[in-house]
This record gives structure tokens, sequence and C-alpha cells, in this order.
């Protein structure tokens, strides 16, 4: 896997903003950490040397939460090592969790702190310790911005994790064990358990210098957040470093150590602080995706279950007049003398029904497969005409006046006849329905005129309940319905097969009563002459 891409590091690196190069607002946000932290050294240095008494009881407090956190950063960026599998990240894990596991033999050791568990009397092993910890750790970040980001393979992840956690335990307590065992014969750091010898100076000498080179390394590596926040870590040592070792003149416990160690604390506080907001900026982002994700899905099946809705409501009819028309044939054939020519016409209209079905059926399909439409010339008139003529008999029987306003010399458009008069079948449909319990007059009138020059705009308005009373964009969702056997699915049909033509479909209320539906398509440039505008027959 040595040098392909890892899908998942290229994710995270997406998602991660510790990954991301650090933005002008992070590093101004770090350059005032660091400021904050040289302010501070300021205030410090007229009490540094100023010795504290009976602070010993403190320390295991202080090495609990340097422990703590620094075992917490070393997880987060071992989980964040398992899914980039950077060794990279592995090593500065491994520097935080051997840096937080050597903070338990330092502390043990420390004279006055543990002496009644101890038997007290190791007056060098701290200091070794200490030594120990401090230099190691900016060896462990000099690595990590030196070691270019080549990744292990997936397997050997975890594996490494397991190594490193168990080398690390081993070590620390080999180390400790070797350095308080033998602190007789360590080299002589501290003249007593408070002050530090001559020989102590090469210290913080060479950990300087370590800092230092951790700086210019991370100063042009600066590929990420991460790298910026360990900038200021290393800048936090430092400056403890300074305090511990300068200002406070080595003597353990004064106000300077204190001070410094409390740097440390900060210092070991803040990758572990970007890392949790890291975690949770990831968090975030995740669900919202997640959110998206989900809102698609609902989407696409709402779309499916539409497309389905729509072909049950659509084929629903013929079939229910097919299954009308086959019991009456069956009994004009029951009776003693069969009655064939009845019998043929409800055959024959079995038929026409079973055609009407299947064109409507092929339209839907026209309608949702993108590229496979039939378009054609179409004289607009001609087509509404042909619709009111099929709806003559529900208008009779709804006590509906039908009226037209057709504007001559309309221009054709072009488009799907069989999907354009099942939209005006629709409208009128409705408008019929519209007007079912009303005692006004019914007046069902619908127009058609040449708008602007290149648009063509059909109305039907009716004397009905007018529009409910909601908002007028959900009557064109699917399934919003307000009649007891209603589908909810005609006027999504509508105005999906209307914006297919490149045209637009709207509703509004009509004076005195009732409401408009009118759609607007495109009036095609010129009519072919050979084939004319086709007007159609209604659809039903
Ligand atoms: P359905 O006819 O199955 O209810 P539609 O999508 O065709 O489905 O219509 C959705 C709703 O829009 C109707 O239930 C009705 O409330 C409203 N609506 C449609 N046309 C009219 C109209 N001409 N007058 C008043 N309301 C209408």
């Amino acid at each position: 896997m040595r040098g392909c891409v890892n899908p998942y590091e290229t994710a995270s690196a997406r998602l991660s903003p510790l990954a991301s190069p650090p933005t002008r607002h992070q590093l101004r946000l770090a350059a005032g950490v660091a400021a904050l932290l040289l302010v501070a050294l300021a205030a410090t240095t007229p009490y540094a040397r100023q010795p504290t008494e009976g602070t010993e009881a403190l320390l295991p407090a202080y090495a609990a939460a340097v422990f703590v956190i620094e075992l917490l950063t070393s997880a987060l960026l071992m989980a964040l090592f398992h899914v980039q599998r950077s060794r990279a990240m592995l090593l500065l894990a491994v520097g935080y969790l051997f840096s937080g596991v050597m903070v338990v033999p330092w502390v043990l050791a420390f004279p006055g702190a543990f002496d009644a568990l101890t038997g007290g009397g190791a007056t060098q092993s701290t200091a070794a310790i200490g030594a120990i910890r401090r230099l190691s750790f900016p060896l462990f970040v000099i690595a990590y911005a030196v070691l270019a980001d080549r990744e292990l393979p997936p397997a050997a992840a975890y594996r490494a994790i397991l190594f490193s956690i168990a080398g690390v335990v081993t070590a620390v307590a080999l180390a400790a064990w070797l350095i308080v065992a033998h602190d007789d014969v360590l080299p002589r750091l501290m003249i007593d358990a408070r002050k530090v010898s001559g020989l102590w100076r090469f210290v913080p000498a060479a950990a300087i210098t370590l800092y230092a080179v951790g700086l210019i390394a991370l100063g042009l590596r600066r590929r990420s957040m991460l790298d910026i926040w360990l900038m200021v870590v290393l800048f936090t040592l430092l400056i403890e470093l300074v305090l511990l070792s300068y200002v406070s003149a080595g003597t353990r416990l004064s106000v300077g150590w204190w001070a410094g160690r409390l740097y440390g604390l900060a210092s070991a506080s803040l990758v572990l602080l970007v890392l949790l907001s890291e975690a949770t900026t990831v968090h975030a982002r995740l669900a919202r995706s997640v959110l998206a994700e989900r809102r698609a899905r609902q989407n696409r099946l709402t779309a499916m279950e539409a497309l389905s809705a729509s072909i049950a409501h659509e084929v629903n009819q013929p079939l229910a007049t097919m299954v009308t028309n086959a019991s009456a044939g069956l009994r004009w054939l029951k009776h003693e003398q069969p009655r064939i020519e009845e019998a043929t016409a409800a055959l024959g209209r079995i038929v026409a029904e079973g055609h009407r079905a299947s064109k409507v059926v092929a339209s839907i399909r026209t309608m949702f497969l993108k590229g496979a439409q039939e378009r054609v010339p179409l004289d607009l008139n001609g087509l509404i005409e042909a619709v009111l003529a099929q709806c003559q008999d529900e208008a009779r029987l709804g006590r509906v006046s039908v009226s037209t306003g057709l504007e001559r010399d309309l221009p054709p458009v072009i488009g799907n006849p069989a999907q354009l008069r099942q939209v005006v079948a629709n409208l009128v449909e409705n408008a019929v329905d519209a007007m079912r319990g009303t005692a006004r007059p019914r007046l069902l009138q619908v127009t058609s005129r040449r708008h602007a020059v290149s648009e063509v705009v059909v109305a039907v308005a009716d004397s009905g309940t007018g529009l409910p009373p909601v908002d007028r964009e959900r009557m064109f969702e699917p399934f919003f319905t307000t009649k007891p056997d209603g589908m909810g699915m005609g006027l999504m049909f509508c105005r999906a097969a209307i914006e297919a033509h490149g045209g637009r479909l709207w509703a509004s209320d009509n004076t005195p009563h009732g409401a408009v539906f009118q759609f607007s398509l495109p009036a095609s440039a010129a009519m072919p002459e050979a084939t004319g505008p086709e007007a159609g027959g209604p659809v039903r």
C-alpha cells in the first residue's frame, strides 16, 4: 500500500481541520497564545526565586493532571493514526505516551512527595528521569516533523499501536527501575533535594537546542494546523525550561519552578484541546453530512413513491372501466339469447381502455426517462378542444357550463401530445371536482393566448371552492390532496410535464370565486409544413 493514495486519509484530511493548512485566524490565535506566555514569563520573573513551603503535597495532583492529559492526547493521536496510518502521527502519539508515563516514576521518586511509600533517599533519580523526559519529547516532535507522511498498510496499524504501547510501558518501567536502583551511580545533577548542581546546566542547554531544532523543523513543514500548535507547545516548553532552570536558578519548588510547571501543564493541554475541538468539529460535520444524505435518500424515495403512485393513479381508471365492461359483456353473453352486439361493444370498450392504459404507461415512462421523449409540433387549441370533447359527459353530469376563448392563429408548440393532453385533462378534471359542491353557477373556461412573442399560455378557470388555504406550492407536492378519494399526484405530474417542456405551471385565485391554473409553453419558431401540428385525441 506504500505510495498509493489512502482513501481514508484523503477523506479524513477533507473532514479534519487538524490536517488542513492553518487559516489566518488559527495563526493569529497561536501567536496570541505564545505572546500571552511571554507576558506570563515576564510577570513571574520578579518572584521566581522565592521558595515555597510544603508544596510537595501538590506534586501528586500536578503529576496526575499531566499523566491524564498526555495519555488522552496520545490516545486521540493514536486514533488519528489508526485512520490515517501516517508513521509521523504514530511517533508523535508515542512521544506523548512516553512523556505521560514517565511522569509516574518522576513523581514517585521526587524527594518529599512519596517518601512514606518509596523510603526516600534517592536524590538524583527524579532529575535523571526529568532530563530523559525533557530531552526525549522534542526528539519525537522532530522525528514527526522530518518524517515524510508515509503510511503503513491497514493491517499493520493496529499491531503498530499495540507494540508502541507495550514498548513504551516496558521501556519506562525498565528505565525507572535502573535509575532508581542505581541512584548512587547516577551523574550528580542535584546538590540536595532542592538545588541543582553545575552539571545540570547541560540538560536545559541540550533541551533548548532540541526545542529550537523542533521549532525550525515544524516551521519549515508548517503543513497543517497540528504543526502550528506543536510549535506553540515547544515554545511553551521552552519558556517552562527558562523559568525552571534559569529564572528560578534551578531551585525546586520555588515560585518560578511552580510557574514553569503550570506552563508545562498548559502546554500539555494545548494539543489535547485542539484535538478535542477537532473531534467536535468532525462530529458536527459528519452529523451534517449524514443528515444531508438522509434527506437526499428520502427525496429519492419520495420520487420513487411518486412515480409508482402516479402509475397506479393513471392506470387504475382504465382498469376499472375494463372490469365494468368485462362484467357487462359476461352478463350479455349469459343471457338465454346471448346479446352479441352489446357484448361486442363492451369488448370494444375493453380494447380501447387497454390501449389507453398502455398509452398512459408509455407517457409516464417517457416522462421519467430522460431523452426518450417523443416531441412533435402541436396545435394547442385542437388539443384543448379534443380534451373538452372527451370530458363532455363528465361536465354535463356535474352541471358545468364549459366555455372556451381560444386565440386564433396560435403558434404551435413542440411537445409530447400524450403528456400535454393529460395535463389539460387533469386541470379540467380538478376544476370540475372543485365545482362539484357549489350552489353557484358552475363555470369552466379554458382559454389560450400568445404571450410576448415566444410563449403560449393556457388557462383553466373555474368558479369552484377556490384554492385550499395552504401554501400554494404544497398543491404541487406529491400526495397533497383535499379530496377523500384523491391521490395528490395530478398537479405534481402536470408541473413535471410542463417543466420538462420548458414551461411553467402556476395557480391563482379567480374572481369573484374559484381558481385559475395556467401554464406557459415556448412557442415553436416555425410550423413544419409537411406534417402540420397534431391535435391528437384525449388521454382520458
Ligand atoms: P388530487 O386531484 O388527487 O387531489 P391533484 O394534485 O390534482 O391531486 O390536486 C391536489 C389538490 O390541489 C387538490 O386535492 C385540491 O385541494 C387542490 N386543487 C387542485 N385543483 C384545484 C382547483 N381547480 N380548485 C381548487 N383546488 C384545487
